[in-house]
């Protein structure tokens, strides 16, 4: 069987920006890759909201319809404008899904998300 430090050095590793949060979408862990996207390190950001990566000229709708479908324990993937550490904007292409406990209960978020700025 895999040893278990393989499962975090994935998670750390990958190649595309990871942060796991609370059911307010507080931030508690983030990989690598979230902080070369974003350019906030882990000193920075955790503890707090996703919403700190809020640009603020993504319509509400998409919010709502962001937390409409994981508060209903579904995946939910698309794009919205994100601002980095030091104010740069980009287009981010956003998946989250809801981590669910023994009881099936929504425990906490998975975010991933890439810069695709360039794709437009
Ligand atoms: P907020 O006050 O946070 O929320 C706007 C609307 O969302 C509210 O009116 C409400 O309808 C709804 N809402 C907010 N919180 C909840 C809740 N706990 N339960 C139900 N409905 C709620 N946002 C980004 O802009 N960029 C990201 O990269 C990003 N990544 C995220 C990753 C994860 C894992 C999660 C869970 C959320 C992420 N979000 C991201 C969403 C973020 O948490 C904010 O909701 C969003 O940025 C809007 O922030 P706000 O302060 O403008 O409004």
């Amino acid at each position: 069987t895999l040893p278990f430090s393989l499962f975090v050095k994935a998670v750390e590793q990958a190649p595309v920006a990871i942060s796991i949060t609370d059911k307010k979408a507080n931030i508690l862990y983030i990989n690598d890759a979230f902080t070369e996207v974003t350019g906030y390190n882990a000193a920075e950001i955790l503890g707090k909201n996703e919403s700190q990566l809020s640009d603020k000229s993504t319509p509400r709708q998409i919010y709502y319809d962001l937390w409409h479908t994981i508060s209903r324990k579904q995946v939910w993937h698309g794009q919205l404008v994100n601002r980095q550490k030091l104010g740069q904007r980009y287009l981010a292409d956003l998946t989250i899904a809801p981590m669910l406990d023994e009881r099936g209960a929504i425990s906490h978020y998975i975010g991933m998300h890439r810069d695709v700025t360039q794709a437009h």
